[in-house]
């Protein structure tokens, strides 16, 4: 769980809107981080994916102005960014003051009517740990938002789905991240006790039950610290490759290849290194489905399998994992995990394993004890269970 509980933080939040900008804010709206279960590099390619929230969130402090004017101040962040909203375009505002302001920017050109707010954000979900904290302070500003303007988007899921599009623009055009729709849709859609069943080509969602809590497992998040950086060109390389592949096997997106015919469509590919990533996204995709049979069938035996398999296929034919994370599964799987997997955009960030509860002491010890000797930096292991969606809190 997080080191600090909401409602301290909604406390802490408030406090600190009051000193930046000398008012009480309206209210507090939260929004959360997300791990996903399995399907990675899927979204961008139209297929399915199973992310639970994270109990780990964004908390934002907000008051509507009466101008045009967006401030937006984090407490992991240094100074007050300020920016009148006609001026928000791609790297206006640059740095982190993107993923605020982009929402505004993309609710607005949906039609809708926003103006000016003043913003104070505290966070529990770490940033850039493969986690989503970016998704999860879009989430929030969009949840204050819909509120504050009456745009009344949170009540029903078309509405939350609407507002994760809005936050997806502003990742991929303001932020200038090119990532898929995943992270929003979790932070804005994701249920308590469930997985969401993402599926990127149309759009539509299903709650898959998840609480291993009743089978006496875990799901154990580690945050291996290294390196990861989406704004780099490692993930718009991928997403570029599985495009150019989809064009030239004469598809709209990776997710109308058949499995049962992978081998021909590869035999058409003209790289080892193309037929790889393809290889990976058609798996990965057919993967989601059978774990979200096995989780409905109560077998989590068969779920560890499929992280493992899961990893293996990100490893080597995606090439997105790292050391770290392969020693940090690697590890986990060691210690008894029924499976452990990379998760989240790769090249760093967080893994996740299905580990006993009585076993997260041990599994935890060991991944820190492997990376001290591979002399990697410090780990951080935690338990998560699947949380609520992005919501008003105060
Ligand atoms: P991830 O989403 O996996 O945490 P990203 O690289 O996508 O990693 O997003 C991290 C970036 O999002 C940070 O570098 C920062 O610009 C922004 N960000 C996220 N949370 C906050 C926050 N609480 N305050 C300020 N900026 C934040
Ligand atoms: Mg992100």
């Amino acid at each position: 769980m997080s080191e600090r509980d909401g409602v301290e933080v909604v406390d802490s939040v408030t406090a600190a809107f009051g000193r930046t900008y000398g008012a009480a804010p309206t209210g507090v709206w939260s929004a959360p981080g997300r791990v996903n279960l399995i399907g990675e590099h899927t979204d961008y390619n139209g297929g399915l994916c199973l992310p639970i929230a994270l109990p780990h969130r964004t908390y934002a402090a907000v008051s509507r102005r009466d101008d045009d004017v967006l401030r937006i101040a984090s407490v992991q962040q240094d100074g007050i960014v300020e920016v009148a909203l006609g001026d928000v375009s791609p790297g206006q505002p640059g740095g982190w003051g993107a993923y605020v302001a982009g929402v505004l920017w993309a609710l607005r050109r949906d039609g809708l009517d926003v103006g000016g707010l003043d913003v104070l954000v505290d966070s529990t979900v770490p940033l850039g740990s493969g986690l989503s904290s970016s998704a999860a302070l879009e989430c929030a500003v969009a949840a204050a938002a819909s509120d504050l303007f009456g745009l009344d988007l949170l009540g029903s899921r078309s509405g939350r789905a609407r507002l994760a599009a809005r936050c997806v623009e502003a990742e991929n055009v303001i932020a200038g991240a090119p990532t898929g729709g995943m992270d929003q849709s979790a932070s804005l859609l994701c249920d308590e006790r469930a997985a969401l069943l993402l599926d990127c080509r149309s759009g539509e969602t299903r709650q898959v039950p998840f609480d291993l809590d009743a089978a006496g497992h875990v799901l154990l998040v580690t945050d291996t610290k290294a390196e990861h950086a989406l704004v780099d060109g490692q993930y718009a390389a991928r997403r570029d490759a599985c495009e150019q592949a989809a064009r030239d096997l004469g598809v709209e997106t990776l997710r109308e290849v058949d499995p049962a015919a992978l081998g021909a469509a590869l035999q058409r590919l003209g790289s080892d290194e193309v037929r790889r990533r393809v290889r990976h996204v058609v798996t990965e995709i057919e993967r989601v489905g059978q774990a979200v049979a096995a989780l409905e069938a109560g077998d989590l035996d068969e779920v560890g399998r499929l992280f493992d398999a899961s990893h293996a296929s990100l490893r080597d034919d995606y090439e997105v994992s790292c050391d770290e994370l392969d020693v940090a599964t690697e590890t986990a799987r060691s210690k008894g995990a029924l499976g452990a997997r990379m998760t989240g955009g790769g090249f760093g960030g967080s893994c996740i394993a299905i580990v006993a509860a009585e076993d997260v002491e041990p599994v935890s010890t060991a991944i820190a004890e492997a990376f001290a000797s591979h002399g990697f930096a410090a780990p951080v292991s935690f338990a998560v269970t699947a949380s609520g969606p992005a919501a008003r809190n105060r």
